[in-house]
């Protein structure tokens, strides 16, 4: 039985990821399920799945957790040091599924203790790739990309030599607003931003999905995982999203991930890795599909593309700023305090800020310091969106 821990446990990739454990109950034993604010969905899974521990990052909800769990042998418990401890307890393989910068020390720790880690937290290898990668070899620990472009990119190079890439091509469906005219996207509603034409995902990477803000994080997310250069990552809009990713290599041969648009393709590519296993995912039929479209980003409607550009051309803990500056601005557009073309205006004032702030910016990356980068980045952001709205 393989001991295995799911972070954000509850969300889109959570839940995804409970539904592949669920149809091979005998292969798993649940160490740690995490969640937020759903405790019933939190609670219900932990007994479910008969794991050791459930911790809701918020200590204010334990008692409700604890209320939830009583007499069903599973442990409750809350907050930061809980999901920490939560980490550092032995599993094979650990879920990293929370949203946002906040997945980065769960993730961090389970490293430390050697386990493999499926990463679908983006925003973790953004704000600090190279500490994540140090840690993962210090410790003899593994990084599984489940993003569905990484995950593609990931199967394409298998028994490739990394050094007869010439480039990666991660496509995106466009989001949204990929259709509308220019001039209507400051009128974008948190309704429209929050539905995605093709992929089932939690509310804010599918707002991420329309500024294309995701696929900023995920070019950066590619220059991390497979150290390549900037200059060989390209970004093609494919409103299908069938074709997740392409690797080009030296001889012009290009190698294309295709599959339907279900992340439990790549959350069972990573489960089972290195082995292949049956999953449950729907089969395509190309010949039914007909034609499949690509076309180049337009640098108008995504300004995102540009910004990632620059914030790995500035290195240092640029990404962590990047991020952050991103996360305030979603939050402030989904409380209804700025636009949503405000999003792109708000992180651009904040790169331009936090790019002379070299002693942050350039200092050692640990923890504790893209921390910082994170909190200044968010307090900008925040007096930036106040401008917009005064
Ligand atoms: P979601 O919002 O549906 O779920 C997020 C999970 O994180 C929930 O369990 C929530 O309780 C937990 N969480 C939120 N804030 C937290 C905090 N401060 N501390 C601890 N836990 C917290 O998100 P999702 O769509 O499942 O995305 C999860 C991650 O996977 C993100 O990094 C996202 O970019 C990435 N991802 C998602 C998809 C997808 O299809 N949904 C695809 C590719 C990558
Ligand atoms: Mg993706």
């Amino acid at each position: 039985m393989r001991k295995i821990s799911i972070f954000g446990a509850t969300g889109s990739i959570g839940q995804n990821t409970i539904d592949l454990i669920r149809r091979a109950p005998d292969s798993y034993n649940v160490v740690a399920l995490t969640g937020g604010a759903n405790i019933e969905r939190l609670a219900q899974d932990a007994i479910a799945l008969r794991a050791d521990i459930a911790v809701t990052a918020y200590d204010c909800h334990l008692p409700a957790l604890q209320a939830a769990l009583q007499g069903s042998g599973v442990e409750a418990a809350a907050g930061q040091t809980a999901l920490l401890e939560a980490a550092a307890r032995p599993a094979d393989w650990i879920m990293s599924a929370i949203v946002g910068a906040a997945g980065l020390a769960p993730g961090l720790e389970a490293l430390k203790h050697g386990t493999t880690l499926a990463l679908a937290n983006k925003e973790s290898l953004v704000c600090a790739g190279q500490l994540l990668l140090q840690t993962a070899e210090r410790y003899g620990a593994r990084l599984l990309p489940v993003d569905s472009e990484h995950s593609a990119v990931f199967q394409g190079l298998v028994g490739e030599d990394i050094a007869a890439v010439e480039r990666i091509i991660i496509t995106a469906s466009g989001g949204a607003f990929r259709d509308w005219p220019l001039e209507d996207l400051p009128k974008a509603t948190l309704a429209q931003a929050s539905s995605h034409p093709n992929w089932d995902m939690g509310q804010r990477i599918t707002i991420d999905s329309a500024s294309m803000f995701n696929k900023a994080l995920e070019v950066i997310e590619t220059k991390e995982y497979f150290g390549v250069r900037p200059d060989q990552i390209e970004v093609l809009v494919h409103p299908e999203s069938l074709v997740h990713a392409l690797v080009g290599f030296n001889d012009g041969a290009i190698m294309a991930h295709l599959g339907a648009a279900d992340m439990r393709h790549a959350i069972g590519y990573a489960l089972h890795w290195p082995e292949r296993q049956s999953l449950p995912v729907e089969r395509l039929d190309l010949a039914r599909i007909g034609q499949l479209n690509f076309r180049a980003p337009d640098p108008a409607r995504y300004p995102a593309l540009r910004l990632a550009n620059e914030v790995m051309a500035r290195g240092g803990m640029m990404g962590a700023a990047f991020n952050a500056a991103k996360e305030q601005a979603l939050d402030d557009f989904i409380a209804g305090r700025i636009r949503f073309t405000d999003m792109a205006v708000v992180v651009e004032t904040v790169l331009e800020q936090m790019s002379g702030e070299s002693d942050l910016i350039d200092a050692e990356m640990t923890l504790d310091n893209v921390g910082r980068v994170d909190h200044l980045a968010r307090k900008q952001a925040a007096r930036a969106a106040a401008e917009r709205i005064g």
